[in-house]
């Protein structure tokens, strides 16, 4: 489930993100975001990072930094799934063109490989990681969270420190 708060004062639960069990460390979620200055006629911009540490227990630290890695919005993952993507439209490409080659036919599997593999890895990932951070704006940060129980948890513990 998905939760925006205000990027000034998130709160967390203390309880483990992943499995809801005690809270001994934590573990951190970061993206990178870009900052959009305009200048006369271009853009520039800027790419930040921004992280965010989150409560997990001892268990669950080190798949929650791991998983969270890979499945990060950076410049690194994006352009890795772009080049695998394009190895796969070539793939289908070279096969509607050249579906008489034998040879052609045998390579052609090994250019689907890294899509299907990066492809694999990121949504597990995703799936695995407890706590994404989606995006910070001046409007507020957005969080992902694998266990919409936390979630839920997040979400009612931050809307009281709105009101309070
Ligand atoms: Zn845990």
């Amino acid at each position: 489930m998905r939760v925006i708060v205000p990027a000034s004062e998130i709160s967390w639960p203390l309880r483990c993100a992943a499995c809801l069990g005690t809270a001994t460390t934590t573990a951190t979620t970061s993206c990178q975001i870009s900052t959009g200055v305009p200048l006369p006629g271009i853009v520039v911009y800027k790419k930040r990072e921004a992280a965010v540490a989150y409560p997990v227990c001892s268990r669950h630290r080190l798949s929650a930094n791991l998983f969270g890695l890979l499945s990060r919005r950076s410049l690194f993952n994006l352009g890795l799934g772009l080049i695998c993507t394009l190895c796969a439209v070539a793939f289908v490409f070279l096969l509607l063109a050249d579906s008489n080659n034998s040879d052609t036919r045998e390579s052609l599997p090994i250019l689907f490989v890294p899509a299907a593999a990066y492809w694999a890895i990121f949504f597990i990932a995703r799936r695995l990681t407890p706590v994404k951070l989606c995006d910070i704006r001046p409007s507020g940060a957005t969080f992902f969270f694998s266990n919409p129980e936390y979630g839920r948890a997040f979400r009612a513990q931050n809307q009281r420190a709105e009101s309070a």
